[in-house]
C-alpha cells in the first residue's frame, strides 16, 4: 500500500510514544524508512499550524549522532514522520546478556549520545524524553538520537501508555518537582543516568511512581539542601523531604574509573543551573583519558 504516493508501507515495527511505527521504502530513493504516525487526538482539524512549523524545524537538524527527518506531511488526519531506518537501539545492546561492554564501548556510546545533543542544544531544541530505546544504532555503529523536540511539540508523553513508565527513570529532579520552564539540563540528567545504565548494565534509578522515584534519586544523591539548590523550594511541586545521607558515589559504582565518576557526579548536579553542560561534558577528561573511546564500527551489537 502506497502512503502519499511515495512511500511502500511494509511491517509494524512498534508502537511508541506518539502512535504506531512502520517499515517502508521510499520508492524515490529506494531507502529503508520508518515512518511514525501520529494521531493528532485533540488538536485534529487545525493540526495546528505551530506542529508543522517546528517540524519544519526538526528537518532542520541534520548531525551523524541525530536520526535524520526525512520528510513530514499530514494523510488522513494523521501526521506521518518519515525517519532514516534502524538497525537497533542502546535498550537492546545494554539488554543483551552476550554483549560484553568495555569501558570504551561505554565511552564511545557515551560520547556519540552527548555529541547528538551538543548539536540540538546549540540550536536551543531540548530533547526532553531521553532513553536507551531513543538511542537507535544505524548499520554502520553510529547511535542517533531519535524523538528531537517530539515532546515540546506533541506535550509531555502520555501516562495512559504503560510504556512510557520507564520514561520516568531518565527524568530530572526539576521535572519532577514540577518545574514548567526547564531547560537543557534535563537531558543532561537523562544521559547521566544512561551512563550509569551502560555501566550497571541495569537502569540505575527505577521509580515506580513520581515521588518514588524522587525518593530513589534521594537515596542514591542524598536529599538536595536548598543551599545546594536554591530555587528547588519555588517549584511547584517541591516538598520537605526527610533528610537523607548520600553513599559515596564510588559504593554504587564499584567498576567505574576515577574520571568515569567524576564526570557522573557532574551529571546528577541537583541545581540545573549548576549541572555541567553537554559541551562541558565532552570536553571532561574522562573522554581524553585513556581508553579512547572505541570507533563506532567495532562497537559489539546484537545479531
Ligand atoms: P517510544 O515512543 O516508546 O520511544 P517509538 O515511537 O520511538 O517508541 O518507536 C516505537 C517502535 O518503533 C520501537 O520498537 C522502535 O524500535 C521502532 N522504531 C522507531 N523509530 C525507528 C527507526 N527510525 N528505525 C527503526 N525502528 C524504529
Amino acid at each position: 500500500k502506497r502512503v502519499a504516493d511515495r512511500y511502500l508501507k511494509r511491517e509494524v515495527l512498534g508502537e511508541g510514544t506518539y502512535g504506531i511505527v512502520f517499515k517502508a521504502i521510499d520508492t524515490k530513493t529506494g531507502q529503508t524508512v520508518a515512518i511514525k504516525k501520529i494521531r493528532l487526538g485533540k488538536y485534529k482539524e487545525g493540526v495546528n499550524f505551530t506542529a508543522l512549523r517546528e517540524i519544519k524545524l526538526l528537518k532542520e537538524l541534520k548531525d551523524p549522532n541525530i536520526i535524520e527527518l526525512i520528510d513530514a506531511f499530514p494523510h488522513k488526519g494523521n501526521l506521518h514522520l518519515v525517519f532514516e531506518f534502524m538497525e537497533s537501539d542502546l535498550e537492546a545492546v545494554i539488554r543483551d546478556r552476550n554483549i560484553v561492554l568495555s569501558p570504551a564501548d561505554v565511552k564511545s556510546y557515551l560520547q556519540m549520545t552527548l555529541k547528538g545533543l551538543a548539536y540540538c542544544h546549540k540550536k536551543w531544541v531540548v530533547h526532553r524524553d531521553m532513553k536507551p530505546n531513543n538511542l537507535l544504532i544505524a548499520s554502520d555503529g553510529q547511535l542517533k538520537l531519535a524523538d528531537f523536540g517530539l515532546a515540546r511539540i506533541f506535550g509531555s508523553p502520555d501516562r495512559k501508555f504503560t510504556h512510557q513508565v520507564f520514561a520516568r527513570w531518565y527524568r530530572a529532579p526539576e521535572l519532577l518537582y514540577g518545574a514548567k520552564q526547564y531547560g537543557a539540563g534535563v537531558d543532561v540528567w537523562a544521559a547521566g543516568c544512561i551512563f550509569a545504565e551502560l555501566l550497571l548494565r541495569r537502569p540505575f534509578l527505577q521509580g515506580s511512581s513520581d515521588i518514588d522515584q524522587l525518593g530513589k534519586i534521594f537515596a542514591a544523591f542524598g536529599t538536595p539542601k536548598p543551599s545546594q539548590w536554591p530555587d528547588m523550594v519555588f517549584l511547584p511541586d517541591y516538598v520537605e523531604y526527610q533528610y537523607v545521607p548520600a553513599p559515596p558515589l564510588r559504593t554504587l559504582f564499584p567498576m567505574a574509573s576515577d574520571d568515569a565518576l567524576d564526570l557522573l557526579s557532574k551529571m546528577f548536579t541537583y541545581d540545573p543551573k549548576a549541572r555541567i553542560t553537554v559541551q562541558q561534558a565532552l570536553e571532561h577528561r574522562y573522554f581524553s583519558s585513556v581508553p579512547a573511546p572505541t570507533k563506532p564500527s567495532l562497537l559489539p551489537r546484537p545479531p
